[in-house]
C-alpha cells in the first residue's frame, strides 16, 4: 500500500446520498489520512478509474442524477481559481477551489494556457451527453500547457520546471490492451475535465505517464491544444497519404488541422466540406486544395463537380469523417474510390443507417478513431510541428480571451464562427487614416490597417469572430478587415519605432453612404452590421468576408446620425441624430431569414 505523505490533510466531497458510518448524512467531509478517504487516496494514486471502481464497489452503482464527483484529494486550506460546473444546468462558474494534492505517481502542472474543445462546449451548454456523463461539481477543461511544479515521490524522467502538456485519457494500465501497449484502446478510460478534475484551473494533477514534454520549438499557443491536434493526427496518419486524394467532411478545428497534416505529409488533393463558410475559409488557409460548402443542394453532386475540376477520375483514396453528420457520411461513401480507406472520428448524435453496398462492394477499409495513440501520436505530432506544421495550423486560432471572459469564449464557440479560442486585443483608430491593432497582453502593436482616406471615425470588432473588423471613415466608406490576412511589413517597422508585425488592407470596401460614417455596430451574433452616416441614412450589411451585401437602407432623420445600437434580440435598431430625434427601426424578419440562407438582394426604405 503506497504511503501517504503525513500531515497532508485531504478533503473529499461525497455524494449527498452516501451514508457515512458514525456521521450524519452530510455534503462535505474533511478527512486526514488513515481514515476512510485516505484508503481512496492510495487507490487513486494508482489510477483514477481504479478509484472510480473502488467507489462503485463501496457505494454501489454511481447515481445517475446527480452523478457523484470523483474522489480527488485536495490540499485543504489552499485555494486556486478554476472554471467549475457547479450546477446541473448551462454555464460555468469561475470560482475558488482547493488546490489538488498529488499522489506518488502524479505531477502537479501549473497551467499557463488553455484552449476550448467541442467537449467543453457540450459541458457548458449542458446537452444530453453532458447530463449523462459529467459529475458535479467538476473542474472542466483538457486542452492546456504549463510547467511542472511538483512531482510525486515515485515519478522519474521528468523535472520540476519542465514545459509540458498532457494526454487527456487516463488509462488503467492493467487491461489486455493497456498491457499490449495499446493504451488508446483501454476499456477503462477516464477523461481529464470530463470524469475527473480538469485543466481550466491554476493547477492540474496528472498521472506522470500522461505527461508529454514539450520541445522549445513548439509555442504555448499550439501546445495548448495538442490534445485536439492529436485527434487530427491520429486520424490522418492512420493511412498512407502520400500522393493520395483525401476527402475531409467537417471543417471544425479538427477537420481544418487534419487538412494541414494531410498536405504536410504529402497528400495530393485535400478537399474539405462543411456548411459554414467561415470554417471553410480556415480550411483553405490551412492548406486545403478545395473547400466546398455542401449546404443546399446535393452534396454528392457538388463533390463530383469538384473531382472533375481537379481531374480526379476514380474517387477519393482516403476519407476522414470529422463532422459526425449522417449526410456527410453518405456523400463520402458515394465519392470514395473502390478499396479506399476511411477514418471515422466524428461522433454522430444518434445511430443512423448507411448504404452498406458502398462498404461491401467497394471493399472499403473503415477504422473508428478514439483519442490519440499513446504515445505514438504525440511523438509524431511534435516532430511534425517542429518540422513546419506549426505555422500551417496557426489560422485555426481565431479568438483569444482572458479567463474571466470565458462566457464570451464559449459564446463564440457556440456561434460556429470560431476555430480555436485562446486571450485578446485592442483596436484604435486615428485621424491619419489608419487603424492600429494592439496585443492587450504585451502592449505591442500587432498590425496596422491601411486603406481609409482621411480620419477613421469608428471601429467595431465582430463579437463572434475577433479576426473580423469593421471600420467607418470620413471617406464615406465602411471597410471590412480580415486580421488573418496580414502581410509582414519590415519597411513599415523601419519607418516607425514601434514594433509593427504587419499591415492589412481592407478585405472589402462597402460603398453607398454619401457622408462620413459616424458609427458601425455588429449584432451580437455577428451576422449583421449597421452603419450610420452624415448622409442621414442607416444601412444594414451582411458583413461576410466572402460576399458582403447591403441588406437595407433606412431614412427618416433630418440631420446626420450620431449613433446606432441593436436591441438584444437583434431584430430592431435605435439611432440618435443631431436633429434631436431617436428612431427605432424594425429589421423585417425576411432579412433575418435571408441572412440564414446566406443571400440577400437589394435595399429597402423603411418608414419610421
Ligand atoms: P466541430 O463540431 O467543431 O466540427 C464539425 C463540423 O462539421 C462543423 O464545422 C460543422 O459545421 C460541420 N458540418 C455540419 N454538417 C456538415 C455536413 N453535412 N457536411 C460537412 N460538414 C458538416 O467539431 P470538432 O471539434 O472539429 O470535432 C470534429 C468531430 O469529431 C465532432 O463530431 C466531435 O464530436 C468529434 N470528436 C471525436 C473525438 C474522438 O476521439 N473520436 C475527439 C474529439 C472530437
Ligand atoms: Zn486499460
Amino acid at each position: 500500500m503506497p504511503i501517504l505523505r503525513s500531515g497532508v490533510m485531504r478533503f473529499a466531497r461525497l455524494p449527498t446520498r452516501m451514508p457515512l458510518v458514525g456521521e450524519p448524512r452530510q455534503r462535505f467531509v474533511l478527512v486526514i489520512h488513515g481514515s476512510l478517504t485516505s484508503l481512496r487516496c492510495q487507490v487513486r494514486g494508482c489510477s483514477a478509474e481504479a478509484s472510480a471502481q473502488a467507489e462503485k464497489q463501496d457505494f454501489g452503482a454511481p447515481l445517475l442524477s446527480p452523478i457523484p464527483p470523483p474522489i480527488q484529494p485536495v490540499l485543504w486550506g489552499t485555494s486556486m481559481k478554476a472554471l467549475v460546473k457547479t450546477e446541473r444546468s448551462g454555464g460555468l462558474t469561475l470560482t475558488d477551489v482547493p488546490k489538488p494534492a498529488i499522489g506518488p505517481n502524479d505531477v502537479l502542472i501549473e497551467i499557463s494556457k488553455t484552449a476550448i474543445c467541442g467537449t467543453d462546449v457540450h459541458i457548458y451548454d449542458w446537452n444530453d451527453w453532458a447530463k449523462r456523463t459529467i459529475p458535479t461539481p467538476m473542474v472542466v477543461g483538457h486542452e492546456y500547457c504549463g510547467t511542472i511544479k511538483e512531482m510525486g515521490s515515485e515519478v522519474t524522467g521528468l523535472e520540476i520546471g519542465q514545459r509540458v502538456t498532457g494526454e487527456g485519457h487516463i488509462t488503467c494500465g492493467f487491461c489486455r490492451n493497456c498491457r499490449a501497449g495499446r493504451r488508446h484502446l483501454c476499456r477503462e478510460t477516464v477523461g481529464v475535465g470530463v470524469n475527473r478534475p480538469g485543466a481550466f484551473a491554476e493547477y492540474l494533477c496528472l498521472p506522470s505517464i500522461n505527461v508529454f514534454k514539450l520541445s522549445d520549438n513548439v509555442s504555448d499557443d499550439i501546445a495548448s491544444f495538442m490534445d485536439a491536434l492529436g485527434n487530427a493526427t491520429h486520424t490522418a496518419l492512420s493511412f498512407n497519404l502520400v500522393g493520395e486524394d483525401v476527402l475531409i467532411t467537417g471543417a471544425g478545428p479538427i477537420g481544418v488541422m487534419a487538412a494541414a497534416i494531410c498536405r504536410h505529409v504529402g497528400a495530393r488533393h485535400v478537399v474539405v466540406t462543411d456548411i459554414n463558410d467561415y470554417r471553410l475559409n480556415l480550411a483553405v488557409k490551412c492548406g486545403a486544395t478545395k473547400a466546398l460548402n455542401v449546404s443546399g443542394g446535393d452534396a454528392t453532386e457538388k463533390l463530383r463537380k469538384v473531382m472533375k475540376e481537379l481531374n480526379m477520375t476514380e474517387g477519393f483514396d482516403v476519407g476522414l469523417e470529422m463532422s459526425g453528420v449522417p449526410s456527410a457520411v453518405h456523400s463520402m461513401l458515394e465519392t470514395l474510390n473502390v478499396g479506399a480507406h476511411v477514418g471515422l472520428l466524428g461522433i454522430p448524435s444518434q445511430p443512423f443507417p448507411i448504404n452498406w453496398d458502398h462498404v461491401v462492394f467497394k471493399g472499403l477499409v473503415i477504422k473508428g478513431i478514439y483519442g490519440r495513440e499513446m504515445f505514438e501520436t504525440w511523438y509524431k505530432m511534435q516532430s511534425m510541428l517542429v518540422g513546419g506544421l506549426q505555422e500551417k495550423i496557426m489560422p485555426v486560432i481565431t479568438h483569444r480571451y482572458d479567463v474571466d471572459q470565458f462566457d464570451e469564449g464559449f459564446s463564440a464557440m457556440l456561434s460556429g464562427q470560431a476555430g480555436k479560442i485562446e486571450s485578446r486585443m485592442l483596436v484604435s483608430c486615428g485621424a491619419e487614416g489608419s487603424v492600429a491593432v494592439w496585443d492587450a497582453d504585451s502592449g505591442n502593436l500587432d498590425c496596422r490597417l491601411m486603406g481609409h482616406i482621411g480620419t477613421v471615425t469608428t471601429v467595431a470588432v465582430c463579437p463572434t469572430n475577433s479576426e473580423l473588423l469593421a471600420t467607418g471613415g470620413e471617406d464615406h466608406t465602411v471597410r471590412l478587415w480580415d486580421l488573418r490576412d496580414i502581410e509582414p511589413s519590415s519597411q513599415l517597422a523601419r519607418m516607425s519605432r514601434e514594433k509593427v508585425m504587419g499591415i492589412n488592407l481592407a478585405h472589402f470596401t462597402l460603398k453607398g453612404h454619401e457622408g462620413g460614417i459616424s458609427r458601425v455596430r455588429f449584432t451580437g451574433d455577428g451576422q449583421l452590421l449597421a452603419s450610420v452616416s452624415k448622409d442621414c441614412a442607416v444601412r444594414i450589411w451582411i458583413p461576410s468576408l466572402f460576399n458582403p451585401l447591403l441588406l437595407a437602407k433606412f431614412i427618416a432623420h433630418e440631420a446626420w446620425i450620431r449613433d446606432v445600437s441593436w436591441s438584444p434580440d437583434q431584430k430592431s435598431l435605435f439611432t440618435a441624430g443631431s436633429d434631436g430625434m431617436v428612431f427605432a427601426w424594425e429589421v423585417p424578419s425576411k432579412y433575418h431569414a435571408q441572412v440564414h440562407k446566406g443571400r440577400a438582394t437589394g435595399s429597402r426604405k423603411y418608414k419610421a
